[in-house]
C-alpha cells in the first residue's frame, strides 16, 4: 500500500506486525457493498467474498459488522458460502447484525437473536401517524424484527423529508424506551445499549485481539472508531478505516486513521493486507 499520510502508513505497519493476532472488523452498506438505492440490492465487491476467505487464513478472526439483520447479510454478500469455506479451513468468520445484537459464526450457522425490544411495538403503531406529520407518508418503512428503519430515499425530496421526519422519530422513540441510529436518509429505531463500539470490544476480547482493523462509512461506525482510539491506549494496534462514498459523515472521517474510496479502495486495502501478512 501507498500510503500519502506517514502516520496512516506507521499504524498500518503496527496492525501487519500484529499479524495472526489481527480481528478485521467491516460494515457492510457502503464498505463492502455499494451505496444503492434500493437496498435490497446492495450485493458485495465481486472481490470480496475470496478476499474475506484469503483474510481469514492470515488474521486471528474477520467479522462483518452491520445494521442489518444478519440473514439479509448473509444473502447479499453469499456469507453462507463464505463462512462454510473458511470453516472447512478452521478459520474464524462470524457475521454481527442490528450493531451485534444478532450473532451468527461460521461453526454454528444459526442466528442468536434477543427478543424486540418491549417499545417496538407501541412505536410501530405510531408509524403511519409521524411519517403524515413529516409530509413523508410514503417514506419506506423496514422492519427489521429487532428494530425498524425508516428510508426517505426514494421520496421526491428525500433529504428535507428526513429532516422533518427524524425530530419526530426522536421524540416518539424516547417515549417508547427506544434509541435512533441516523444514518444516510434512513433513521433507525431499536433498543437502547448495543452498538458497533461495543461489538468490537467484545470481538477483541473474545479473539484476544493484539491488532485491530474496522472499516466503515456511516454514523452508526462511530462508536467502533471511537472504541478503536481507547484500545490503542490500551496497547492494541488499531485501525480505522473511512470507506468514503461522497456523502459520509463529517464526524466519521474525522475520526479515521485512513480514507479510502469506497467498496473498491476497501478491497484494495484488504488485498494488501492480505499479501502483507503472507
Ligand atoms: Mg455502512
Amino acid at each position: 500500500m501507498d500510503f500519502t499520510d506517514p502516520s496512516a502508513s506507521a499504524l498500518y505497519e503496527a496492525v501487519v506486525r500484529s499479524g495472526g493476532d489481527l480481528v478485521v472488523g467491516l460494515d457492510f452498506d457502503g464498505t463492502l457493498a455499494p451505496i444503492v438505492e434500493d437496498p435490497t440490492r446492495a450485493h458485495v465487491h465481486p472481490e470480496v467474498p475470496d478476499l474475506l476467505v484469503a483474510l481469514s487464513e492470515v488474521v486471528r478472526g474477520v467479522a462483518v459488522v452491520t445494521g442489518r439483520p444478519v440473514r439479509q447479510a448473509l444473502a447479499l454478500g453469499d456469507l453462507d458460502q463464505v463462512g462454510s469455506r473458511i470453516n472447512d479451513l478452521h478459520r474464524s468468520f462470524l457475521v454481527l447484525g442490528q450493531y451485534g445484537n444478532e450473532r451468527w459464526t461460521a461453526v454454528d450457522r444459526r442466528v442468536v437473536s434477543p427478543r424486540p425490544p418491549a417499545g417496538l411495538a407501541g412505536f410501530l403503531r405510531e408509524v403511519p401517524s409521524l411519517v403524515r406529520r413529516a409530509g413523508a407518508p410514503d417514506a419506506y418503512v423496514e422492519p427489521k424484527g429487532l428494530a425498524v428503519a425508516l428510508h426517505t430515499r426514494r421520496l421526491d425530496d428525500p433529504a428535507g423529508s428526513f429532516a422533518r421526519l427524524l425530530p419526530l422519530v426522536t421524540d416518539a422513540a424516547a417515549r417508547h424506551g427506544l434509541a435512533v441510529e441516523p444514518g444516510r436518509l434512513v433513521v433507525e429505531v431499536r433498543a437502547p445499549g448495543m452498538h458497533k463500539g461495543l461489538s468490537v470490544r467484545r470481538l477483541a476480547e473474545e479473539w484476544s485481539a493484539k491488532g485491530f482493523l474496522f472499516a466503515g462509512d456511516d454514523l452508526g461506525d462511530v462508536e467502533a472508531f471511537t472504541e478503536l482510539r481507547a484500545m490503542r491506549t490500551e496497547g492494541v494496534a488499531t485501525m480505522a478505516v473511512c470507506s468514503h462514498g461522497g456523502d459520509g459523515p463529517e464526524e466519521l472521517e474525522e475520526l479515521a486513521d485512513l480514507v479510502v474510496d469506497g467498496p473498491d479502495g476497501v478491497v484494495e486495502l484488504l488485498r494488501a493486507l492480505v499479501h502483507d501478512l503472507s
